[in-house]
């Protein structure tokens, strides 16, 4: 059976933590739209130049683009037992391409919504820093590294994303108001596997947990050991 797991929620809501730690866990890819545009524009190729300005505004890149980068990657050997999706779908238009694809191979996915506060979505927003070597993610606040604006794991320097400032930070979240947080009501609506989970407070390794309780729940057996990855 493969293992889809969608990771849904607001810019700042904890989904690339939580899919870093859950793909440890269920042995299965992480798939970050944000990621891998990301990594288009470091290498400077056609495509980075094509959405670098769209994602330095903090709006959102063209559906086609991205179904298509997504459907790609879904085709990889490594996705084949399963992934986690994390920053995708975005869009009703994304959604119903995510949903055709799933429904024509017969796998049934669980969409995770992660609910946070606004104001604590703020504060990390603003908070976090990010190795631009191995992606690591931190916050000044509630996840600092050992050594203040180093990466823990290769010692580069951390840096804040272009999109993580305060305008941006602004623009990032009424995309999200007016474009993705209606897609709950698309999953409702098409009678799609939803579960939702209060991330406001809780730490990552904690959440892992529930995440991890939520999809042991709907699945015999359990797939994961959550305290063993979790400190990885
Ligand atoms: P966050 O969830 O914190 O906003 P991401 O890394 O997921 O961070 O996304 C960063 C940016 O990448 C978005 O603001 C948008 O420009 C682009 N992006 C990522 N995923 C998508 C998507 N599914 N559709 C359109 N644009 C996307």
């Amino acid at each position: 059976m493969t293992q889809a797991v969608v990771l849904f929620g607001s810019p700042g809501s904890g989904k690339g933590t939580q899919a870093s730690l859950l793909k440890n866990c269920l042995k299965v890819p992480h798939i970050s739209t944000g990621d891998m545009l990301r990594e288009h524009i470091r290498e400077g190729n056609a495509l980075g130049v094509r959405v670098a300005a769209t994602m330095h505004a903090g709006t959102l890149v063209r559906d086609e683009v991205v179904d298509q980068l997504v459907e790609a990657r879904l085709a990889e050997a490594d996705a084949q037992a399963g992934f986690i999706l994390d920053g995708y779908p975005r869009t009703r238009e994304q959604a119903e391409h995510l949903v055709g694809w799933l429904d024509s191979r017969g796998i049934r996915e669980l969409v995770i919504h992660l609910i946070v506060d606004y104001n604590v979505i703020v504060t990390r927003l603003a908070g976090r820093r990010q190795c631009p070597r191995c992606g690591t993610l931190y916050n000044t606040l509630s996840n600092p590294s050992r050594v203040e604006g180093v990466c823990d794991l290769d010692g580069q320097a951390l840096v804040v994303r272009d999109d993580d400032r305060e305008s941006v930070i602004r623009q990032r979240l009424e995309e999200y108001e007016s474009q993705s947080r209606p897609l709950i009501e698309f999953f409702r609506e098409k009678g799609r596997h939803l579960v939702e989970i209060d991330a406001s407070h809780e730490t990552p390794e904690a959440l892992l947990v529930q995440v991890c309780r939520t999809i042991g729940s709907l699945e015999a057996g359990g797939p994961c050991e959550p305290a063993v990855s979790a400190a990885e």
